[in-house]
Formats: structure tokens, sequence, C-alpha cells
């Protein structure tokens, strides 16, 4: 065949056959979308804290919550076991309870929603701006009743919210605000970083994180009241936890004088993060790189719709999230995830929306089809690989398989 001439089949030529139906892969070893990134530093740090005399909540943790307080430019840190326990005490700490309602939305991890069912309050969801993927604003107050208590925004993907809009409506109705930070540490909104925003902002330290201490989080806030009360209820109410107690008058003596929980998190994993913390602008750059190169490849692809990050905003480029066009493919979301999965990059989802998730449906009678741009984006979203420690041909191998699977696929 003569591929010379136009129109004798060149385009067939092009095509290589996805693994998935006998081709061979983009790459041998599978490349997963999210991976830590710790170096000897990091165990260095780790093994010295396990040497010493105090291995759990100590100065570490102190060190580490200072450590975050000054990167965010924010007043308090309280450092906790996760984000869903940061999630938790900031609303229990705000008076979210029984008969309250909170206004979030359900492209997000369930652990949103559950902080407000664990306090015994409602989670009620707004729908997305389809463009960023966050709630949308203009789609919240009709959600406000009597009941409502609080909004707790989620900076899907790292992308920050847009805060204004929702602070004003917080303000115009007495609302507090908690924001799920958990993909946007070191994020800014319009100047401000995130963390000097609302009234409690939550981070998350797992290990797919921007940053990690193998399993953390954090409440930041800059009002001095509700950090003593997160402080005391991270554990069991207790005001004095054992290390600032260590060096008093009466070591023994304690005070359960409220309602707490044990969310305290151990020296060894502030060890972590302290390192962590001091590579997150680089880890930050290195995100946002990856970023600008699947922005580049994909942005002329018709098939494919791309997250924006609004010009006033800077993403903290957590998860980098592409649509597919539904009309411009021969095989749904799920069967290009596969194929996806068979060149080894191993993409995925994020996320169900949290509303058609059965627990949720059979408790609160949540309903498919009541937030329609978030199940558009629920059923045409993939997530790529994104972590700064992806090398170069990483990178070029997710291209090089969406490119692959979007000709092979093409309707
Ligand atoms: C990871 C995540 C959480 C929970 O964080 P943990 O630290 O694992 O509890 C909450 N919300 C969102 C949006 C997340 O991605």
């Amino acid at each position: 065949m003569d591929c010379t001439k136009p129109g004798t089949g060149a385009r067939h030529v092009e095509l290589s056959k996805p693994a998935i139906e006998g081709g061979s892969p983009v790459r041998a070893t599978t490349l997963p979308y999210a991976r830590q990134w710790l170096g000897e530093e990091e165990i260095a740090a780790v093994t010295e804290t396990l040497r010493s005399d105090w291995i759990t909540t100590g100065p570490r943790v102190v060190a580490f919550e200072s450590a975050v307080t000054d990167y965010c430019g924010a007043r308090h840190t309280v450092a906790v076991t996760s984000c869903t326990a940061a999630l938790h005490l900031a609303l229990n700490a705000l008076g979210v309870g029984p008969g309250h309602e909170v206004i979030t939305t359900s492209l997000t991890f369930s652990a949103t929603p559950l902080a407000a069912v664990y306090n015994g309050a409602t989670p009620v969801f707004a729908d997305i701006d389809p463009v960023t993927l966050n709630i949308n604003p203009d789609c919240i107050e009709e959600h406000i009743t009597p009941r409502t208590r609080a909004i707790a925004p989620v900076h899907y993907a790292g992308c920050p919210c847009d805060m204004d809009p929702i602070l004003a409506l917080a303000r115009k109705h007495g609302l507090a605000v908690v924001e799920d930070a958990a993909h946007a540490i070191g994020a800014v909104y319009r100047g401000r970083p995130i963390g000097t925003l609302s009234d409690i902002t939550c981070f998350s330290f797992h290990a797919v994180k921007n940053m990690t201490t193998a399993e953390g989080g954090a409440a930041v806030t800059d009002r001095e009241d509700l950090a003593r009360t997160m402080r005391t209820r991270r554990f069991f109410g207790v005001a004095r936890d054992a290390w600032s107690r260590a060096s008093s008058d009466k070591p023994w003596e304690y005070d359960v004088s409220e309602l707490g929980f044990k969310y305290n998190i151990t020296d060894i994993q502030a060890a972590l993060g302290l390192v962590q913390i001091k590579k997150l602008d680089a880890f930050l750059e290195r995100r946002k790189q990856i970023a600008a190169a699947y922005d580049a490849a994909f942005s002329g692809m018709e098939q494919l719709t791309l997250c924006r990050v609004p010009h006033e905003t800077d993403s903290a480029h957590h998860l980098y999230v592409v649509r597919i066009r539904p009309g411009f493919f021969r095989v749904d979301r799920d069967g290009l995830l596969a194929a996806l999965r068979s060149e080894n990059i191993a993409a995925n989802v994020h996320y169900k929306p949290v509303h058609l998730h059965s627990y949720f449906m059979n408790t609160y009678q949540t309903k498919p089809g009541s937030l329609p741009e978030c199940e558009q984006a629920g059923n045409t979203l993939i997530t790529l690989p994104l972590f700064p420690a992806m090398s170069h041909s990483d990178v070029q191998d997710v291209i090089q398989a969406v490119q692959k699977l979007c000709s092979w696929y093409a309707a």
C-alpha cells in the first residue's frame, strides 16, 4: 500500500493496537496514578525518632504544627491522625451536631460528607461547576435551610474553589466554612494561601497526597478558640496531653473536661512531615511542570475536555483529570480506563459521586439525576498519573498511551 498518496489508508497504518486487544503495551511496568517520594533524609528523621525517648505525640508534633502554620501563613495548626479526623473535629468544634445540615460537593472522597455524619448532622450536596469540577457557588444558596450550619467546599484536584462568593454566602446566612483542602496544601486563591481563608482548613498527609506523614492530617485556623477546642478534643477532651503534662508538677493529674476523641498523631509521623514540608514547594513545582506538559499535549484534542484552572488561582495540581467527550469514542469511560490500565498506565477515577453510593442513597435518600453536572463528570472523567517522582519518559508514556487509545477508539 502506498501511504504517501492521500486517502489510501495512511491513518490506518499509524494506528497501533491497544494492549487490551492483544497489541503491545506502551510501557512494560505499571505506572501508578500517585506515589509518595521519600529520601534518605526522611528515613534518617524517622530513625532518629525511633531511637529517642518519645515516639508518640511530643516535641516533633509541636515542631510540625509550627512548620504547617508558617507554611500557610496561618495562626494555629492542630495535627491529627487524618484529614477525615480534622474534618470531624473542625465541624465538631464549630458546634455542628444532630439536626444540622452541612452543604458540600458530591464530587469528593466520602470523608467530606462523613465528617458531618460523624457529628450527627446531615450532608447536603450542591452541584459543581463543569469547568473546574469544584462546587458551584451559584448552586449553594438553594440548599440553605434554617438547619444549615456550615459549608464544606473541597478544592478538587488542588484547584481552589471560588471562595469569595462562598464566604459571602456564609456571612449572609451566618454559616461556618470548613475547607476540605486534602488536595490543596500550597494552593493560592487570589493571592491568599489556602489555610488563611475560612474558619478552619483541613489538610491530608496520606501517602498519595502532595506531602505525606504516611497517614495524617491537620486543621488550620486563625481562631484561637477553635484551635484550643480542637486541641482538647483531639485527645479525649483532656486539655493537656501527656507531653505537656510530662514536665508539670503533677504529671499524673488529668481531667476529661469535654467529649473528645483519639486523634493525636505521633512524633514518628511528624518527623517524616517535617522533612516533607521542606520539599513541598519543589514537589509542587514539578507537579505544575507535568500538568503543563499534559495540557500542551491534550489541549488540541477535540475528544478530550481539560479542567481549567481559573487565572486568579494557583492550583496545587494534586490530580490531573481529563474528561472524555461521549460522542467522540466507540467505548465508554470504563472501557477507556481498562484499556489505559492494560497499557500499564494505572489511571483512576476521582470520584464516583458520593450521593450515588448506596449508604448515602439508603440513609439520606440521595438520588441519581439530582446533580446533573456532577453525575456527568463522574461518568466521563479519568485521573491520569501525576506525582513529582515521575520521570520525563513516564510523562511521555502517559501522553503516548492517551493519544494511542484516543485514535484507536475514535468514533
Ligand atoms: C484523601 C482525602 C480525604 C481524606 O484524607 P485522609 O487523610 O485519608 O483522611 C478527604 N477529602 C479528600 C478530597 C481527599 O482526597
